[in-house]
């Protein structure tokens, strides 16, 4: 082992996740932590996009700490740059900056169960911690299509997550792939200044406006001033939200009236019925995540943008051929096709108590406790597991749950004393994933007609929350110690002990 640093919790990003992470430690009087960051900046998602147009899609003045309220938000959805900002604000207030470990990406972590705390290798070195809390992100290693003929592609190609600003896009023919949340944000703010613009799209999302205004003065000086009225804006943004889960998840025949907005606002822009046609989507709205953007179908209408309505599947030196037939001209490919969602990157890194990898782990698909733990991983947790996603809120509310839970985790650990692990029984897991996908039967993700990035290659849904933010949070309020087998050190031997008055396994 040697001089190697030992440290009570690593925590792995530092996006939303693993900065609120680091803040929810603080709190809780505990220093002795790192965050191991491996890019060079803190800001997760909102230091990797910086694609033209990109925004958040909830509110400003939801999509943000609770415990970290800014008034000053520019823009109802603000862009990029502010939510960057905000990022790095939230690591100089909170005093995040000496824990922070830039360029030290998590190359693999094993669990040492003769000492009962993980080891782990980074980019910077190695050292150990007692637990790991992991918040690699969901949407954070960007997936590119395996396209025959694309490294052969003459032109530029990017992904969406990884905009190469040093490229010229202005009068060149380009080639934008997918029609997912970036690329209705990217189409617009690049077709004013391209030659041509051809979107090729599988499937058609659903879209609807996008009320993104520039906050006046006026409002902020008032959220300044009078701080309740910042929180009565929040708490109005929340409530409409929990109010819609019930149609996504229960009752979605009612999300017809949304269809009916939705094809009104195509309708508005796209006068060709051809078109049109293609844009309309055959699917129950809300199935595939719903798109807010204003500006997404007067883009469409421009005369330099062509709509490809089918895949791309070929490219043969500069032209690009559609599962169609249809074949472009490029000089550019942009690829907006999203991200390692079902098959996290960072579970090839976890090798756990029984020696076997994470994704080993969860081969037939993801399941944790409560979104956070897993069987067979003492001590590790993850922010934005399984099933904790969320299609129509602020992905914050749920991580700012999970930190509460991550809380109540150390909390009983020291509670415990001494050195301790905790194990998720799979007993537990078994139980919580079944409530959760007995649940997500009537949910429109699963019965809307779509496939969609929600769904595992086995077709389970392993990212979305069937329920409120609300109820997560009481999910999530604290650990339940029957759920969990205590692990100790005795004799030198770790020594599995029955934990809490409950038995879970009965139960199961
Ligand atoms: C373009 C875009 C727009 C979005 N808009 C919204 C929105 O409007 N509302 C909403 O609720 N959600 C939105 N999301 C979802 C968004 O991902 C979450 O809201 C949130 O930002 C996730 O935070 P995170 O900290 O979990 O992950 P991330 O922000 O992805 O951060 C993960 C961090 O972990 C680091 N990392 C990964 N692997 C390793 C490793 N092996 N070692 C060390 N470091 C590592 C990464 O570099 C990164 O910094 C959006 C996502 C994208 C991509």
């Amino acid at each position: 082992m040697g001089g190697r640093e030992h440290v009570r919790v690593a925590v792995i990003g530092s996006g939303f996740g693993g900065l609120g992470a680091a803040v929810r430690l603080r709190r809780e009087g505990i220093t002795d932590f790192v965050v191991l960051e491996r890019a060079d900046s803190v800001g997760g998602t909102w230091r990797d996009n910086s694609y033209p147009g990109c925004a958040c899609d909830v509110p400003s003045h939801l999509y943000s700490f609770s415990f970290a309220p800014n008034p000053d938000w520019p823009r109802t959805f603000s862009g990029q740059p502010a939510i960057r900002a905000y990022l790095e604000h939230v690591a100089d207030t909170f005093g995040l900056r000496p824990h922070v470990r830039l360029n030290s990406e998590v190359r693999m972590m094993r669990w040492d169960a003769d000492r009962l705390r993980w080891e782990i290798e980074t980019a910077a070195g190695e050292l150990t911690a007692d637990v790991v809390v992991s918040a690699t992100g969901p949407l954070s290693d960007p997936k590119m299509p395996e396209i025959p003929g694309l490294a052969a592609f003459p032109g530029k190609v990017f992904h969406s997550a990884r905009w190469d600003h040093d490229y010229d896009l202005r009068g060149k023919r380009v080639a934008m792939i997918g029609t997912g949340a970036s690329a209705i944000q990217i189409v617009p703010a690049i077709a004013p200044d391209v030659r041509r613009l051809t979107l090729f799209q599988r499937t058609p999302p659903w879209v609807m406006p996008r009320t993104d205004r520039a906050i006046s003065g006026a409002e902020r000086w008032l959220h300044r001033q009078l701080p309740f009225t910042r929180a009565a804006r929040r708490g109005l943004l929340w409530g409409i939200r929990e109010l819609q889960v019930s149609a996504f998840t229960k009752r979605p025949n009612q999300l017809g009236l949304i269809e009916s907005l939705a094809k009104a606002n195509m309708a508005r822009s796209i006068k060709d019925p051809e078109l049109l046609a293609k844009l309309t989507p055959s699917y129950r709205i809300g199935c595939k995540r719903i798109l807010l953007s204003s500006e997404y179908y007067p883009a469409l209408a421009r005369p330099n943008v062509d709509l490809v309505a089918s895949g791309l599947q070929e490219i043969r030196g500069n032209t690009l051929v559609a599962a169609d037939g249809t074949e472009t001209e490029a000089d550019a490919i942009v690829f907006g096709t999203g991200f390692h969602v079902t098959d996290m990157p960072i579970a090839d890194r976890v090798v756990g108590a029984e020696g076997r990898t994470l994704a080993d782990h969860w081969k037939d698909g993801m399941q944790s406790l409560r979104g956070a733990t897993a069987a067979g991983f003492p001590n590790w947790m993850t922010i934005i597991g399984p099933n904790t996603g969320l299609g129509n809120s602020s992905m914050i509310l749920m991580i700012e749950s999970q930190l509460n839970y991550m809380a109540d985790y150390l909390r009983q650990l020291s509670v415990l004393g001494g050195p301790v692990a905790l194990a998720a029984r799979p007993s537990a897991v078994n139980r919580w994933n079944r409530q959760v996908q007995t649940r997500m039967e009537r949910t429109v993700w699963n019965t809307g007609g779509c496939t969609s990035w929600y769904l595992d290659a086995q077709g389970r849904n392993t990212t979305v929350w069937p329920g409120t933010t609300g109820e997560f949070r009481k999910e999530t309020r604290s650990v339940d110690l029957s759920e969990y087998e205590v692990i100790r050190l005795r004799e030198d031997r770790p020594e599995r002990v029955p934990a809490g008055a409950g038995n879970a396994e009965g139960a199961a």
